[in-house]
């Protein structure tokens, strides 16, 4: 790989490695050259490009071209004087101040930043489970999870696939698709399979599968019943109060009872990226955040920091949303360099509200607020906004 190893030998430049380009290091990496005017080597690493979830369940439902959906990390940063190494972060020596990545290269550190978000929580699933998990159903994948969020567009291409008749091995009646996850991810992914069914004039049979008995049940009830009637009127079969207890090749158990699928998709709640563990930062055990201070600097070490999913907040787990990253972004960009200036750091102040909108697959949108919510047009009109505006803002600098 073309400019790694040069980096990777090198202990005598001061580097802040930036691990993951989840929602904060974008806005880090835009401003690279704060760094590079320090004589710092700012190095971000990702595996890959960064895929937005506030348009991803669109993208599923045939709305947004993948393309929209992305953005090129390594151009961001490059542009902006930094460095980008295209691999994953398997482990850290704390002593040492150095980053391990999978490719088995070592990268030393002044200051490390991780945001490598976050990936489905499965319910304890016994190993036969994990095995289901391999089935194939046609081109790809029998299960699914819904993140990392390029799964959504390769979902989107065995779907449209599947719904061609004369592509697709022959089916006894039409495919039986189950969405477990009661959630917004959950909902608005089983609403947009059915919107991308319907664009291809595909007939399925779609259930929803939540183990609380109420939809959304952190947001307003009134939201809840909006998104239950929303399902019922689309003939999406509601499963509710019903638990996850174990998935075979082609059914799952939920609530005591057998439901068979053709496909499956698990959108049963996020948890810290398991590389948290791996780095040694989970320090209240597998599956637990980094935990962070309020300056967002782990309260163990301070040459680290964290950022989104994948931290708990000064004691607290904060929700899995792509809005708070987006809030600490500015906050930490300050803080690294601040701590870099050996200057005071900033605190965050998480937002007690946020505005959040489901794409309900119909040219809907359910927004809600606290304790408000509105179902209409121009809920999704607004959230669209948003979500292009996001984007188009390192999307024009790449
Ligand atoms: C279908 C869906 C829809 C959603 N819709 C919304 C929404 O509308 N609004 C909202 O606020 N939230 C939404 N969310 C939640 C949102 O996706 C997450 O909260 C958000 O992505 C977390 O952002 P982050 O910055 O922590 O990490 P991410 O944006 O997930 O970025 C993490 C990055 O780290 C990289 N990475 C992972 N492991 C490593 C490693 N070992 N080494 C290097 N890099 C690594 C990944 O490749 C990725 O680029 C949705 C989630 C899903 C699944």
């Amino acid at each position: 790989m073309p400019g790694r190893n040069n980096v990777i030998s090198d202990a005598s430049i001061k580097r802040v490695v930036l691990v993951g380009a989840g929602h904060a290091h974008l806005h880090v990496a835009q401003n690279a050259r704060e760094f590079v005017r320090r004589g710092v080597d700012l190095v971000l690493v990702d595996p890959g490009k960064f895929w937005y979830s506030g348009l991803a369940t669109g993208m599923l439902g045939g709305i947004y071209e993948p393309a929209l959906d992305q953005v090129d990390a390594q151009r961001l940063i490059e542009r902006a004087g930094g460095r980008f190494i295209a691999d994953t972060a398997a482990g850290l020596d704390r002593e040492k101040r150095a980053l391990h990545l999978a490719s088995g290269a070592t990268l030393p550190y002044a200051l490390v930043s991780i945001n490598v978000g976050s990936e489905v929580a499965l319910p304890h699933l016994s190993g036969e489970d994990h095995a289901a998990l391999r089935g194939t159903w046609g081109s790809g994948p029998r299960i699914w999870t819904v993140k990392p969020i390029a799964n959504l567009w390769r979902l989107r291409q065995q779907l449209e696939q599947r719904f061609q008749p004369a592509a697709a091995a022959p089916l006894p009646g039409p495919p039986r698709v189950v969405v477990a996850g009661g959630g917004p991810t959950g909902c608005e992914i089983a609403l947009n399979i059915d919107a991308l069914a319907r664009k291809c004039g595909a007939r399925i049979r779609l259930s929803l599968i939540s183990r609380s008995p109420q939809l959304i049940s952190r947001q307003p009830r009134g939201a809840a019943k909006a998104l239950a009637a929303c399902l019922q009127r689309r003939g999406i079969e509601l499963i509710a109060g019903s638990a996850l207890q174990g998935i075979e090749t082609d059914r799952l158990l939920a609530g005591g009872q057998s439901y068979p699928f053709d496909l499956l998709v698990l959108a049963t709640g996020l948890k810290p990226a398991r590389v948290i563990a791996d780095m040694n930062l989970a320090e209240a055990g597998e599956g637990s955040g980094m935990q962070v201070g309020r300056n967002l600097r782990w309260t163990s070490d301070p040459a680290i920091f964290g950022a989104g999913d994948c931290i708990d907040f000064d004691g607290r787990e904060l929700p899995k949303l792509g809005v708070f990253g987006v809030r600490q972004a500015p906050l930490l960009l300050h803080n690294l360099l601040a701590a870099l200036d050996s200057q005071p750091l900033k605190d965050y102040q998480p937002q007690k509200n946020y505005l959040a909108i489901l794409n309900l697959g119909c040219g809907d949108g359910l927004a809600t607020w606290g304790p408000f919510y509105w179902r209409g047009r121009a809920s999704l009109w607004w959230k669209d906004r948003i979500d292009r505006r996001f984007l188009a803002s390192y999307q024009q600098r790449e």
